[in-house]
């Protein structure tokens, strides 16, 4: 199935690696980077694994690819620290796990995963490490995150947060995040990308969302409840992501979404230079990815 319609999918994944301004040397990589993520995610749905789990395997691929902003390769805050946040949402359960300002774990996704079924929606700083060390995630020395790349580049602004919808063989939808925030902010500081209604969100009986981009003003914005509330009234996704981004006008700001409805149509829109994005569906010959909206019109 193509973005656009057709006949409801077995399962469809959409990943983005960031609303930005993509170099062109760096457009393969980009490109490369979401069609394996995207590759992982599939695999997990095609072996009827759980919308969130793909989620999860997804972007754990897309953290640990220092050519985006989450994970290894994070930017680094005003002290030249790793902080990061992750969002994950089952939209089948209204199941949250989220991470914001966490140091040392190689990958916040599956911190977030551990979380889902917890009671806490939101764990910060050293109680979110705390939380990843007792449920096995992989720790690290924050410094271990900081790629060679990150460290040469310091204070070159990049949006690059990760992101990823899937829908499962059972019509669960799950939306998740991961970012290492935006280069030089204070420490603490947390955006959008853990904040369910902001930076994502999921019900599996109208469909989920997530952003990327100024995270101060994706939340002003509550951008992800906008999109919901569109898929909810009838839009296409991109429509709804589109029509969401009329408001962040109103605070400025740039930022790009990935959406996709109940029944497994999928879409994006961005007012940023570039937003890698790439989605496959079952009845899809093969993956699509694109590093802007009008790249193919
Ligand atoms: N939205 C993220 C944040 O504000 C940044 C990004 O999209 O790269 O933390």
């Amino acid at each position: 199935m193509s973005r656009d319609g057709g006949a409801r999918p077995g399962w469809a994944i959409i990943v983005h690696g960031g609303a930005k301004e993509i170099e062109p040397d760096k457009e393969e990589a980009n490109r490369q980077g979401c069609l394996a993520a995207l590759a992982a995610g599939q695999t997990v749905l095609e072996q009827g694994g759980g919308a969130h789990e793909a989620v999860e395997a997804a972007t754990r691929v897309l953290e640990d690819d220092p050519t985006f902003n989450a994970g290894f390769g994070s930017d680094l805050n005003t002290d030249g620290v790793v902080e990061m946040c992750a969002g994950l949402m089952d939209g089948s359960t209204y199941d949250i796990g989220s991470v914001a300002a966490i140091k040392g774990v190689r990958n916040p996704i599956s911190v977030a995963q551990a979380m889902l079924r917890e009671q806490p929606i939101l764990l910060t700083a050293e109680g979110a490490r705390r939380f990843a060390g007792e449920h096995g995630a992989e720790l690290c020395a924050p410094n271990a995150l900081i790629s060679p790349e990150k460290r040469a580049s310091r204070m070159k602004e990049d949006h690059d947060t990760v992101g990823c919808v899937a829908l499962d063989q059972s019509g669960r939808i799950a939306a998740g995040t991961s970012t290492g925030g935006l280069e030089g902010t204070h420490p603490g500081r947390v955006g959008d990308s853990p904040l369910p209604g902001c930076g994502y969100y999921a019900d599996s009986s109208i469909g989920g969302i997530a952003f990327s981009g100024d995270g101060e003003n994706i939340a002003r914005a509550m951008l992800a409840a906008r999109v919901i509330q569109a898929l909810e009234a009838g839009r296409s996704p991109e429509d709804a992501v589109r029509a969401s981004l009329d408001h962040l006008h109103k605070v400025g700001g740039e930022a790009g979404g990935i959406a996709m409805g109940s029944e497994g149509r999928m879409g994006f829109a961005h007012n940023s230079p570039h937003f890698a994005v790439a989605w496959i569906s079952d009845g899809m010959n093969g993956p699509r990815v694109q590093l802007r909206q009008d790249e193919n019109s």
